[in-house]
Protein backbone atom coordinates (compact mmCIF):
# COMPACT_ATOMS: atom_id res chain seq x y z
CA UNK A 1 0.00 0.00 0.00
CA UNK A 2 1.22 3.14 -0.30
CA UNK A 3 0.57 4.86 2.95
CA UNK A 4 1.30 2.98 6.04
CA UNK A 5 1.47 -1.26 5.57
CA UNK A 6 -1.26 -3.50 5.38
CA UNK A 7 -4.94 -2.10 6.60
CA UNK A 8 -5.63 -4.04 9.77
CA UNK A 9 -7.95 -2.56 11.09
CA UNK A 10 -11.55 0.08 10.21
CA UNK A 11 -12.71 2.49 12.65
CA UNK A 12 -16.41 3.51 12.14
CA UNK A 13 -17.59 6.69 13.54
CA UNK A 14 -20.90 8.59 13.41
CA UNK A 15 -21.98 12.17 11.86
CA UNK A 16 -25.02 13.77 13.10
CA UNK A 17 -27.95 11.72 14.12
CA UNK A 18 -27.13 8.39 13.81
CA UNK A 19 -27.89 5.79 17.26
CA UNK A 20 -25.02 4.41 18.07
CA UNK A 21 -26.55 0.76 18.67
CA UNK A 22 -26.86 1.07 14.52
CA UNK A 23 -23.53 1.64 13.99
CA UNK A 24 -22.43 -0.70 16.28
CA UNK A 25 -24.59 -2.99 13.87
CA UNK A 26 -23.10 -2.03 10.78
CA UNK A 27 -19.86 -2.25 12.26
CA UNK A 28 -20.42 -6.46 12.98
CA UNK A 29 -21.77 -6.51 9.60
CA UNK A 30 -18.77 -4.18 8.26
CA UNK A 31 -16.30 -6.66 9.67
CA UNK A 32 -18.12 -9.81 7.95
CA UNK A 33 -18.18 -8.16 4.28
CA UNK A 34 -14.78 -6.46 4.51
CA UNK A 35 -12.82 -9.59 6.43
CA UNK A 36 -11.49 -6.93 8.67
CA UNK A 37 -12.35 -5.45 12.27
CA UNK A 38 -14.32 -2.95 12.18
CA UNK A 39 -14.95 -0.89 15.82
CA UNK A 40 -17.52 1.49 16.41
CA UNK A 41 -16.06 4.28 17.76
CA UNK A 42 -18.17 6.99 19.20
CA UNK A 43 -19.55 10.63 17.17
CA UNK A 44 -16.76 11.94 14.75
CA UNK A 45 -17.20 15.43 15.82
CA UNK A 46 -17.76 16.91 12.24
CA UNK A 47 -20.00 19.30 11.62
CA UNK A 48 -21.66 18.87 7.71
CA UNK A 49 -21.62 21.53 5.26
CA UNK A 50 -24.68 22.10 3.96
CA UNK A 51 -24.14 22.03 -0.15
CA UNK A 52 -25.71 25.50 -1.07
CA UNK A 53 -29.42 25.08 -3.05
CA UNK A 54 -29.91 21.63 -2.15
CA UNK A 55 -31.24 19.67 1.35
CA UNK A 56 -27.78 17.97 1.51
CA UNK A 57 -24.56 17.88 2.63
CA UNK A 58 -21.35 18.34 0.93
CA UNK A 59 -19.42 14.50 0.74
CA UNK A 60 -16.12 15.94 -0.65
CA UNK A 61 -16.00 18.96 2.67
CA UNK A 62 -17.09 16.02 5.09
CA UNK A 63 -14.28 14.02 3.77
CA UNK A 64 -11.68 16.11 3.74
CA UNK A 65 -12.56 16.82 7.54
CA UNK A 66 -12.50 12.81 8.34
CA UNK A 67 -9.31 12.67 6.66
CA UNK A 68 -7.79 15.29 9.09
CA UNK A 69 -8.97 13.17 12.24
CA UNK A 70 -6.01 11.35 14.03
CA UNK A 71 -5.85 7.82 12.71
CA UNK A 72 -3.64 5.01 14.51
CA UNK A 73 -1.40 3.02 11.76
CA UNK A 74 -2.95 0.41 10.07
CA UNK A 75 -6.50 1.78 9.66
CA UNK A 76 -9.00 3.52 7.94
CA UNK A 77 -11.67 6.03 9.40
CA UNK A 78 -14.65 5.04 8.16
CA UNK A 79 -17.93 7.52 9.28
CA UNK A 80 -22.07 6.86 8.58
CA UNK A 81 -24.36 9.98 8.38
CA UNK A 82 -27.78 9.74 7.98
CA UNK A 83 -28.04 13.13 5.58
CA UNK A 84 -28.10 12.94 2.30
CA UNK A 85 -24.48 13.99 0.50
CA UNK A 86 -23.80 15.17 -2.55
CA UNK A 87 -21.42 17.17 -4.30
CA UNK A 88 -21.29 20.29 -6.72
CA UNK A 89 -21.10 17.58 -9.80
CA UNK A 90 -22.92 14.72 -8.94
CA UNK A 91 -26.67 14.34 -7.34
CA UNK A 92 -26.21 12.13 -4.50
CA UNK A 93 -23.39 10.39 -3.44
CA UNK A 94 -24.32 6.78 -1.40
CA UNK A 95 -20.07 6.68 -0.14
CA UNK A 96 -17.35 8.78 -1.19
CA UNK A 97 -13.81 8.21 -0.67
CA UNK A 98 -10.42 9.20 -2.17
CA UNK A 99 -7.95 6.85 -4.08
CA UNK A 100 -5.47 6.14 -1.76
CA UNK A 101 -7.25 8.22 1.06
CA UNK A 102 -7.26 7.01 4.96
CA UNK A 103 -11.00 7.67 5.53
CA UNK A 104 -14.13 7.21 3.81
CA UNK A 105 -18.14 8.29 4.25
CA UNK A 106 -20.92 6.58 3.78
CA UNK A 107 -24.92 8.12 3.89
CA UNK A 108 -27.57 5.96 5.12
CA UNK A 109 -30.28 8.36 3.08
CA UNK A 110 -30.39 6.60 0.27
CA UNK A 111 -30.00 3.07 1.39
CA UNK A 112 -33.47 2.55 3.51
CA UNK A 113 -36.72 1.36 1.56
CA UNK A 114 -37.93 4.38 3.32
CA UNK A 115 -36.41 6.82 1.42
CA UNK A 116 -38.32 5.52 -2.00
CA UNK A 117 -41.63 5.01 -0.52
CA UNK A 118 -41.19 1.54 0.93
CA UNK A 119 -41.63 0.11 4.61
CA UNK A 120 -38.37 0.17 6.85
CA UNK A 121 -36.10 -2.51 6.37
CA UNK A 122 -33.26 -1.93 8.76
CA UNK A 123 -31.58 -5.48 7.60
CA UNK A 124 -31.94 -4.31 3.84
CA UNK A 125 -30.60 -0.85 4.88
CA UNK A 126 -27.59 -2.54 6.78
CA UNK A 127 -26.78 -4.78 3.92
CA UNK A 128 -26.63 -2.06 1.36
CA UNK A 129 -24.44 0.11 3.99
CA UNK A 130 -22.02 -2.37 4.45
CA UNK A 131 -21.71 -3.45 0.83
CA UNK A 132 -20.98 0.50 -0.38
CA UNK A 133 -18.54 0.55 2.92
CA UNK A 134 -16.43 -2.36 0.64
CA UNK A 135 -16.83 -0.36 -2.65
CA UNK A 136 -15.35 2.70 -0.82
CA UNK A 137 -12.77 0.84 0.74
CA UNK A 138 -11.45 -0.75 -2.83
CA UNK A 139 -11.51 3.71 -3.39
CA UNK A 140 -8.95 3.81 -0.81
CA UNK A 141 -6.66 0.69 -1.39
CA UNK A 142 -6.41 2.79 -4.96
CA UNK A 143 -9.04 1.36 -7.54
CA UNK A 144 -11.19 2.68 -9.69
CA UNK A 145 -14.63 1.76 -10.95
CA UNK A 146 -14.88 -1.61 -12.90
CA UNK A 147 -17.33 -2.75 -15.82
CA UNK A 148 -17.84 -6.32 -14.42
CA UNK A 149 -21.39 -6.37 -12.89
CA UNK A 150 -20.21 -8.80 -10.89
CA UNK A 151 -17.52 -6.70 -8.74
CA UNK A 152 -18.16 -4.53 -5.85
CA UNK A 153 -15.96 -1.58 -8.12
CA UNK A 154 -18.82 -1.35 -10.51
CA UNK A 155 -20.12 2.12 -10.26
CA UNK A 156 -24.18 2.53 -9.70
CA UNK A 157 -26.20 5.39 -9.54
CA UNK A 158 -29.09 3.84 -8.40
CA UNK A 159 -29.65 1.81 -4.37
CA UNK A 160 -30.97 -0.92 -6.82
CA UNK A 161 -27.42 -1.45 -8.22
CA UNK A 162 -26.04 -1.55 -5.05
CA UNK A 163 -28.70 -4.71 -4.45
CA UNK A 164 -27.69 -6.16 -7.63
CA UNK A 165 -24.06 -5.82 -8.39
CA UNK A 166 -21.33 -8.60 -6.92
CA UNK A 167 -20.71 -8.28 -3.04
CA UNK A 168 -16.98 -9.22 -3.84
CA UNK A 169 -13.99 -7.80 -6.48
CA UNK A 170 -13.53 -9.69 -9.52
CA UNK A 171 -10.05 -11.09 -10.18
CA UNK A 172 -8.76 -8.22 -11.83
CA UNK A 173 -9.79 -5.38 -9.15
CA UNK A 174 -8.35 -8.41 -6.83
CA UNK A 175 -4.91 -8.80 -7.95
CA UNK A 176 -4.38 -5.02 -7.89
CA UNK A 177 -5.50 -4.85 -3.97
CA UNK A 178 -3.93 -6.03 -0.92
CA UNK A 179 -6.94 -7.62 -0.10
CA UNK A 180 -7.97 -9.67 3.37
CA UNK A 181 -7.32 -13.65 2.18
CA UNK A 182 -10.66 -13.96 2.75
CA UNK A 183 -11.94 -11.35 0.46
CA UNK A 184 -9.18 -13.05 -2.50
CA UNK A 185 -11.59 -14.80 -5.45
CA UNK A 186 -11.33 -18.38 -5.26
ZN1 LIG B 1 -17.03 4.39 -6.46
ZN1 LIG C 1 -13.57 -5.40 -10.72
Amino acid sequence: MSHDGPLRAIRLLRIGAVPQALVADLAARVSVVTALPCRAGGAAGIEPVPLAARAQVDADRLLEALERLPRERGTVTAAVTAADMGSPIFTHHFGRARHGGHALVISLARMTPVFYGLPEDRDLMLRRASLELLHELGHVWGLGHCRDNGCIMRFVPSVEGIDNRGTTFCAACAASVPLPAALAPR
